[in-house]
């Protein structure tokens, strides 16, 4: 599963230098990793969802700071919430796919996951009435396991995928992974591979994406390494976060690890502060209007 990489050379793409790319990533609490420990696939249908609630207050945060992001959403919580992805769409987010319901690609065979994120793609775009773009895997499960998912996007109808987050990690594993855009199919040069932020620092790669990792760190070191990485490299942020880190109502699960309690409740409270500097301080737009995804759709 590690060694030897089958990433490629970046290749340059041509992106927007005035706007950066925010995501969220549209689960429920109950949804993520660090809790399957604890809550079953089959908990999921007896539990009360909190995300219609928690994705209208990132809603209302993008408002408050005129930002426009892309929702990549499970096909199981549009199932649950369609009247949540028409409202996603009608304030003027891309709606795009995290899969039906959260499970890994690398835990999924070839067939297994083109039949999930056809089954997503048809259900976001019957709810939303908007075409679905791009694809985030669980848990960034786009690893070097899975080298024939690109394909299979792309051969699904899907333009870009931002599933790679190009670190070390103890659930994937992409130290070696392009940084920034890039296009991993030779047949079909259009289609992106666009990674989640990193920067360099003493020659390591550390993480500027989101999430844990921007709810751990203070600000002003999270807000640093991004304005590192938008001028030092010259490439837009590629941001994420969970409607669940602000959501610090939510119930809490007991049974957890330590690395999981406190993967999945540091600084709950502070996230939707810290969110709103963050989105005050820089210029943040959806993913299709980041990178060139629109024009291709268009030229198609
Ligand atoms: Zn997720």
């Amino acid at each position: 599963m590690s060694g030897a990489t089958t990433f490629p050379e970046a290749t340059a793409v041509k992106v927007r230098s005035d706007l950066n790319a925010i995501s969220v990533d549209v689960e429920d609490y109950f949804q993520v990793w660090a809790l399957s420990e604890v809550i079953k696939r089959e908990d999921w249908d007896s539990i009360p969802l909190r995300v219609e609630q928690a994705t209208r207050t990132v809603l209302d945060l993008f408002d408050r700071t005129q930002s426009k992001g892309t929702f990549f959403t499970l096909g199981w919580v549009a199932e649950k919430a369609p009247s949540l992805i028409r409202e996603i769409a009608a304030r003027g987010h891309e709606v795009a796919s995290h899969g039906y319901d959260h499970t890994k690609v690398f835990d999924q065979s070839p067939d297994e996951f083109r039949a999930d994120i056809r089954k997503t793609k048809h259900i976001l775009e019957d709810v939303s009435g908007q075409p679905v773009k791009g694809f985030r895997a669980a848990g960034f499960s786009l690893d070097d396991r899975s080298p024939w998912a690109h394909e299979i996007l792309c051969e699904e109808g899907y333009l870009y995928s931002s599933s790679v987050h190009p670190i070390a990690h103890d659930h994937y594993n992409a130290p070696d992974a392009p940084r920034f855009a890039w296009a991993p199919l030779k047949e079909n040069s259009d289609f992106l591979e666009i990674p989640v932020s990193t920067t360099l620092f003493g020659g390591r790669r550390v993480s500027c994406a989101g999430g844990g990792w921007f709810r751990a760190m203070p600000y002003a070191i999270s807000s640093a390494l991004l304005k590192r990485m938008t001028s030092t490299d010259g490439q837009p942020a590629v941001f994420y976060f969970h409607p669940w880190e602000v959501d610090p109502e939510q119930p809490k699960v007991s049974g957890l690890s330590r690395k999981s309690r406190l993967r999945h409740y540091l600084n709950l409270d502070r996230m939707e502060g810290k969110l709103e500097r963050l989105l005050r301080a820089m210029q943040w737009g959806r993913i299709d209007e980041v990178f060139p995804v629109k024009e291709m759709q268009e030229a198609a």
